[in-house]
């Protein structure tokens, strides 16, 4: 059996994540087997002194009579009834090696030599019995030097002397014993707190050698004050072998090593001492810092959900388990801890855990993944992480993902379908298309898109509102929907826009009919404000039938022939046919068109102020009672921060257009990637010429969006860094945009991409997120400091009580992840402040101000500081564009 002391501590990765737990044991059976020699020693000590007695002796020289006492009798073995004794007695009792020490001690006396020490030797007892006696003794002289009289004491130091030896004897194995010992060792005298021992390796830490060391005192070695380093002395004097703890002690060079000190007292040669092992605890220490970083870390992450820890063998034995939060569990923690995965875990989830058990063991990667699990409190999702934790056991982490995923489930639905009529969006019917062609091509049918469009939509917006054009809009999509096969799928594409994708068509016939029964549906008038409305539809068909077609070409196709059907007098419907293209060979000349805008200098930047939301804003607002800020002049109203580039084209026949009316054919032939340098170049320009002439706060950052193509182009990396040198903005002051579906497709690419761009300094926004399909654990990945919610759900915010789940949840989300939240499109002071309730950072939108022309632009800049209230900006009077 050996002693040892024991510590363990947890290691973590980079993520924070625990990897393995690592012990450190010590052998310190030597030091245990020290302490106890010496607390034996010093009790024999004790007892010695407590029954030393003295005894008394007197010697008449003329009478030659001997008196001794009781006590001197039984020290030599007599009783005093026994005989008179003699001085001869006495000599005779001496045992014979000391016999001639005795009796030049005796010389000396009578040569009146003066002796303060006492005289020690043996004595053999009547019984036979030798022991240690020490006497101490004196003369009475004459005035010629004649012996009168001799007397003096004697005393038994028998055990005194036989723990003396014993005591020389196990501090010579305790020298041996320091000296051997790894750990640092070190004994001083208690009262002179002067060094008695120290032992080598003591002398190498502190880069001493042996005799330095011997001249040196605790306070010497000790770097803590006088006062500190004697109470602490005192504390083991009052309580015995004690643990001191963490101390400094002082290398001859002057620099201090953190060591652990445990003391125990001794008596060492008779003198007290204390012995103190001293194990330098650096190491230890630094490890501690960087676990105490790893772990404050670690909980920061964690902070925000309940988990699970356990520990499982590669065959699914859980080794030991632990739960923050019970009800998470499908069966309690006593149950779990012995059993096996298989006993806790649905049949169907265990081949693939064991496969991911096998490879963290395996490969040593971590492995992320995600489960469903019914517990108690109903069905809840769960993230796992496995890293091996070595000895064949895997350490799982798990956390409680139900409110993310349910979060990602409702943005991921939301991102295909349209908030308005609940049907699928542009996006889900082209994928819907996709399979479809893919399953015609493979059993020889057709499918057939419809392409649906009001025609009087606009005259019952316009003269009935927003409010009623929508409702119209949901009571069509609910009869189309009434008269469709349940397989069909009808979607919304936009505004009045709607398409029926049918499968498994046999003749042109087939959909006709379709179409004629849209047409009778839609004949019953819808009552709308309490008043009768009528719509009808004209409608364009398309026919495919394999897995080569385009789905965009498809839907594209039957928008054409919807065209046609607006052209011939509306209210029917008209099946495609090649002559229909002309409409696409005009987007041809629009390509050269824009080709030779870019050089004729017709595109032109507008600007949209991005203001922060503060807290007192909030209180402005319940103050004024919502009522249009802006207009008020208010010293609270909203600060710009930031400006968001917008291009325009400046067509010479059409008038101003819309990016919405350009930007995609750039998009879908490469001038996008002129385009967008062109607007880089313009925003960060301008953006410096308003901080060079402070009319932009130190916080202003100017955003521009960067599209697909541009996003992917090689160039992009390249092409900012060099707008950014050329303009001298610095790249703090520069957003860049990035539309959410683009992050999705190739995320590892894309990262890199991101890394480098946010290597160059520039900030990253996400835009329009909640129109693609948001993961949002992977999000955490990106390097993105902004998140822009849609315009959709801006606008959802007063009338659907889903969106203000979706919105507050992504903000809370967001914040989380470190990212600040940036509002689109907010048009009405309800939406502003409900968005300031939910803690969103900025916000865009008309209710603010359009996009304006730089001009207007400079001027409202140039007045806002600090903020808005210097121009009037009446939602209401919206100032126009150009
Ligand atoms: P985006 O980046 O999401 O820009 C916001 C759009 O919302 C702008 O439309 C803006 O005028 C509009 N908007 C802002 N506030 C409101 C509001 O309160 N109500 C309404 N109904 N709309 C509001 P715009 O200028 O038509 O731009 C449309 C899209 O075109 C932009 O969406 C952006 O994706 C793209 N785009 C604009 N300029 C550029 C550009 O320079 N490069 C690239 N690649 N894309 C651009
Ligand atoms: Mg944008
Ligand atoms: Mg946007």
């Amino acid at each position: 059996l050996i002693w040892t002391e024991q510590r363990n501590n947890s290691i973590y990765d980079e993520a924070g994540e625990i990897v393995a737990s690592v012990g450190i044991v010590r052998d310190i059976t030597e030091r245990k087997q020290v302490e106890e020699k010496l607390q034996k020693s010093e009790a024999n000590l004790v007892e010695a002194q407590r029954i030393a007695r003295l005894g008394s002796w007197e010697h008449e020289a003329r009478e030659d009579r001997t008196y001794w006492s009781d006590q001197t009798y039984r020290i030599f073995g007599f009783t005093p009834q026994q005989f008179v004794p003699t001085f001869e007695d006495f000599l005779n009792a001496i045992h014979v090696d000391d016999r001639v020490l005795v009796q030049e001690d005796m010389a000396k006396l009578l040569r009146s030599e003066q002796l303060r020490d006492g005289i020690e030797f043996r004595i053999v007892r009547a019984d036979g019995e030798i022991r240690f006696v020490q006497s101490q003794r004196s003369v009475a002289l004459d005035e010629t030097g004649g012996l009168i009289r001799m007397f003096g004491t004697v005393q038994d130091v028998t055990k005194r002397k036989r723990s003396e030896e014993a005591l020389r004897e196990s501090e010579e194995r305790y020298r041996a014993v320091v000296q051997q010992a790894v750990e640092g060792m070190l004994l001083f005298d208690l009262s002179t707190k002067r060094i008695l021992e120290a032992n080598d390796a003591y002398q190498v830490l502190l880069g001493y050698d042996a005799e330095e060391m011997l001249g040196m005192t605790l306070y010497d070695v000790v770097a803590h004050d006088r006062k500190s380093i004697d109470l602490h002395v005192q504390r083991v004097v009052d309580e015995g072998n004690h643990m001191l703890g963490e101390r400094y002690h002082r290398r001859k060079d002057g620099s201090l090593v953190e060591v652990e000190v445990a003391a125990s007292l001794i008596s060492y040669g008779g003198r007290s001492a204390m012995s103190v092992v001293v194990h330098d605890i650096t190491e230890r220490k630094r490890a501690e810092e960087t676990l105490r970083e790893s772990e404050a870390r670690h909980r920061a992450m964690l902070e925000a959900s309940p988990d699970l820890v356990f520990r499982v063998s590669r065959d699914g034995e859980y080794l030991d388990f632990q739960a923050n939060d019970e009800s998470i569990l499908s069966v309690p923690v006593e149950e779990i801890i012995g059993k096996n995965l298989r006993d806790t875990m649905p049949p169907d989830l265990i081949p693939s855990i064991l496969r991911r058990i096998t490879k963290a063991l395996d490969t040593g990667e971590m492995q992320v993944f995600e489960y469903q699990l019914l517990v108690a409190g109903g069905i809840r999702d769960f993230e796992a992480r496995l890293v091996a934790a070595g000895s064949g056991e895997v350490m799982a982490i798990v956390r409680d993902a139900t409110e993310r995923k349910a979060l990602e489930r409702r943005l991921e639905h939301r991102a295909f379908h349209d908030s308005l009529t609940g049907l699928p969006n542009r996006a889900l019917f082209l994928d819907r298309l996709e399979h479809a062609l893919a399953r015609a091509g493979r059993h020889r049918e057709s499918v057939a898109v419809l392409f649906v469009d009001l025609d009087n939509f606009k005259v019952v917006h316009d003269s009935l509102g927003h409010e009623a054009g929508d409702a119209l809009l949901v009571a069509v999509a609910g009869r189309l929907r009434e008269i469709l096969r349940p397989e069909d799928t009808l979607a919304r594409l936009s505004g009045d826009e709607f398409t029926v994708l049918l499968e498994d068509i046999e003749g042109t016939s087939d959909v006709t009919t379709v179409a004629e029964r849209i047409a009778a549906a839609l004949r019953e008038p819808f009552i709308l404000e309490g008043r009768e409305a009528f719509a009808t539809a004209s409608m364009g068909i398309a026919f495919g039938g394999s897995s080569q077609e385009s789905p965009g070409v498809l839907l594209r196709n039957a928008d054409l022939a919807m065209y046609r059907a607006k052209e011939t007098g509306k209210a029917h419907h008209e099946v495609f046919h090649p002559e229909m293209n002309e409409r696409a060979l005009k987007r041809l000349s629009l390509e050269g068109e824009l080709r030779r805008a870019l050089k004729r200098d017709e595109l032109r930047v507008h600007y949209q102020p991005q203001v922060l939301l503060s807290t007192e804003l909030q209180e402005h607002l319940r103050a004024s009672g919502q009522m249009a800020i802006i207009a008020q002049k208010a010293p609270e109203s909203p600060r710009i921060v930031g400006m968001e580039a917008l291009v325009r084209w400046e067509h010479p026949e059409r008038g101003l257009l819309s990016p919405g009316e350009f930007v995609p054919f750039a998009e879908e032939n490469g001038l996008i990637v002129p385009i967008g340098r062109w607007v880089l170049e313009q925003a960060c320009r301008q953006a410096k010429e308003w901080q060079e002439q402070h009319y932009s706060g130190p916080h202003f950052t100017m955003s521009v969006n960067v599209s697909t193509a541009q996003f992917r182009s090689p160039e992009l990396v390249e092409d900012v860094a060099r707008v950014l040198q050329e303009t001298g903005l610095e790249a703090g002051m520069l957003t860049l945009e990035i539309t959410e579906s683009v992050l999705l497709e190739e995320a590892q690419a894309n990262a890199n991409t991101l890394e480098q761009l946010k290597a160059l300094g520039v900030r990253l926004a996400i835009d329009d997120f909640g129109t693609g399909y948001s993961s949002l654990s992977y999000l955490k990945r990106l390097p993105v400091d902004y998140l822009k919610i849609d315009r959709s759900f801006v606008t959802n915010l007063g009338r659907d009580s889903q969106d203000r789940v979706l919105v507050s949840g992504v903000i809370y989300l967001a914040h989380g992840l470190g990212l600040k939240v940036i509002a689109e499109g907010v048009e009405k002071a309800e939406q502003l402040a409900q968005l300031q309730q939910m803690g969103c950072d900025l916000a865009q939108g008309y209710y603010f101000s359009r996009p304006l022309a730089s001009e207007a632009a400079t001027l409202l800049t140039s007045n806002s500081e600090p903020s808005f209230s210097g121009v009037c900006i009446d939602p209401l009077s919206r100032i126009d564009q150009s």
